[in-house]
């Protein structure tokens, strides 16, 4: 199974990236996990993906690449891969149709996991005591919504094109969006 969830942030694509892996056997591939590993070396790499996190700017297109493409490379020669936040650009969505060919490999499915803005302020609000995380302030919450909508949504109407979106409700308990997900991969219904 490959399959690359599209959401903005609070849609829950962690939650069901977790549960999707489980489900098929297929490597959860968290590129932010990834940039927050890589962010505690104290070099000037880790300090300018610790810097882009914090402020809740997207990390340079060549930096995810070059972080991303060993741990995909080595998940397609096993069970597949479930991709968590990458690719989130369109250069880098470039990139991953260019790996794939290279690995003679497609993309089963692109789960677009959309719910309304308010719903997701008050989901990252609420986990912000406990993440830790440098990003879950309100300022940077709402900057990470915006560049989804102006970055990352472009990409809904390219997954549109090549016929593999999927576009499911993610305000819905985390059970039932795992469900409808399951559901329409394995009919097949695509939109
Ligand atoms: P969320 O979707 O809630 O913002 P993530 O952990 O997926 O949480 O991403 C957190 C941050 O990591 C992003 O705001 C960005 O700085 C960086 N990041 C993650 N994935 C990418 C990517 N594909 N391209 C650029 N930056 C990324």
């Amino acid at each position: 199974m490959r399959l690359l969830l599209l959401a903005p942030p609070g849609a829950g694509k962690g939650t069901q990236g977790e549960r999707l892996a489980a489900w098929s056997g297929a490597r959860h591939i968290a590129a932010g996990d990834l940039l927050r590993a890589e962010a505690q070396g104290d070099g000037p790499l880790g300090r300018e993906i610790a810097a882009c996190q914090a402020r809740g700017d997207l990390v340079p297109d060549q930096i995810v690449i070059d972080v991303l493409t060993p741990v995909v490379v080595e998940a397609a020669a096993r069970g597949g891969y479930i991709l968590d936040g990458f690719p989130r650009t369109l250069p880098q969505a470039t990139a991953a149709a260019d790996l794939a060919a290279r690995l003679g490999v497609t993309l089963d499915a692109a789960v677009y996991l959309h719910a309304p803005e308010a719903v997701l302020t008050r989901r990252l609000l609420g986990r912000a005591s406990r993440s830790g995380r440098s990003d879950d302030k309100t300022d940077v919450i709402r900057h990470r919504l915006e560049v989804f909508t102006q970055t990352t949504g472009l990409l809904v109407p390219y997954y549109t094109e090549r016929g593999i979106l999927v576009t499911v409700d993610a305000d819905q308990p985390p059970d039932s969006v795992a469900a409808d997900i399951k559901s329409r991969l394995r009919t097949g219904r695509r939109g």
